[in-house]
């Protein structure tokens, strides 16, 4: 299981349109055996996290050839802060996100994680390093305790205990007439969206890691789960390096910066403030939303 569980934790970001988000363990094998023509170096060596320092460097990457996603990026995420990435929908926000998991190699510059290459590290060592919450999360057809508990392998009952209080979602799950093992799936406990993001933030509480990202699920939830999530993840970015997509500028305006990406390259970065002054596209988008945000009061 130790095999196929790194790859896994990106399923939920790539295969989103999976019914209700469960799937067979059967077809699960079936996906993970499809891509990946990434592969370790001969001389690979084990990534070694000492901060957690993320750097982009001039990285430019396309799916396919003459029709380029991101273009020269330039990021630098010192260890322990958070960074946001807001853009239009296509602007290439999860890949840059599955370009740092490694899921595809990037066409041109690097990738850093502590100044190393991350081409040049064994992949599971760089997955065990970083920890998705994904945009819809998949679950399997098992357990509520065994779909925690593999966020890491041997995790024993006390630690998914824990880590499901950590996700504010062991009260939901001790209300289930079988508890942590009460099944979860078709023929199962049907979860809602935020309880299944509670699940994926369980196990990435379980796994540790010194590096985050977080594809925010948010157009699935209600406002007020949104808020109860969003205040659940605020403590779990707490110490680690946090790269989160942020899809409503709201959840963006305490991050240590944001960048603003549009068609494959940064179009700006600072803080919330710094980009409201500069009265640019962040300001623009800023103003959009707030504008929604009215509509939807006044209609309620
Ligand atoms: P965002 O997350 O900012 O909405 P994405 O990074 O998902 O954007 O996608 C950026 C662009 O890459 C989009 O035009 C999208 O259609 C394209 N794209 C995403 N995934 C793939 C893929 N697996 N193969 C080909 N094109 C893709
Ligand atoms: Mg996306």
């Amino acid at each position: 299981l130790a095999q196929l569980f790194r790859p896994l934790d990106l399923l939920g970001m790539v295969y989103r349109t999976i019914r209700q988000g469960v799937i067979d363990m059967a077809s699960m094998f079936a996906l993970v055996d499809t891509p990946a023509d990434v592969t370790d170096a001969p001389d690979a060596t084990p990534l070694d996290v000492a901060h957690g320092h993320v750097r982009f460097e001039g990285v430019s990457f396309g799916y396919d050839k003459g029709r380029p996603i991101l273009d020269g990026l330039d990021i630098d995420v010192p260890a322990g802060t958070t960074l946001a990435v807001v853009g239009p929908s296509g602007a290439g926000k999860s890949t840059l996100a599955r370009l740092l998991y490694r899921f595809y190699d990037v066409g041109t510059g690097r990738i850093t994680i502590d100044g190393q290459d991350i081409a040049a590290v064994t992949q599971a060592s760089l997955r065990a390093a970083i920890g998705i919450v994904p945009q819809d999360t998949v679950l399997f057809n098992d357990t509520i305790g065994y779909n925690i508990a593999y966020g890491r392998e041997g995790a024993g009952p006390d630690e998914v205990a824990r880590a499901a209080e950590g996700a504010a979602i062991a009260g939901f799950i001790e209300r289930q007439p079988d508890g942590y093992d009460t099944r979860v799936g078709e023929r199962g406990l049907k979860l809602s969206g935020g309880e299944k993001q509670r699940v994926a933030i369980a196990r990435t509480l379980l796994k540790n890691p010194p590096i985050l990202i977080l594809d925010e699920a948010t157009s699935a939830l209600d406002s007020r789960t949104e808020a109860d999530i969003l205040a659940t993840l605020e403590a779990v970015e707490r110490g680690r390096t946090t790269i989160v997509i942020a899809h409503r500028l709201s959840t963006v305006v305490d991050a240590d910066q944001i960048a603003v990406l549009d068609r494959g390259r940064v179009a700006e970065r600072g803080t919330h403030a710094e980009l409201l002054r500069r009265g640019g596209l962040y300001a623009e988008m800023w103003a959009r939303q707030a504008r929604e945000r009215d509509e939807a009061l006044a209609a309620e």
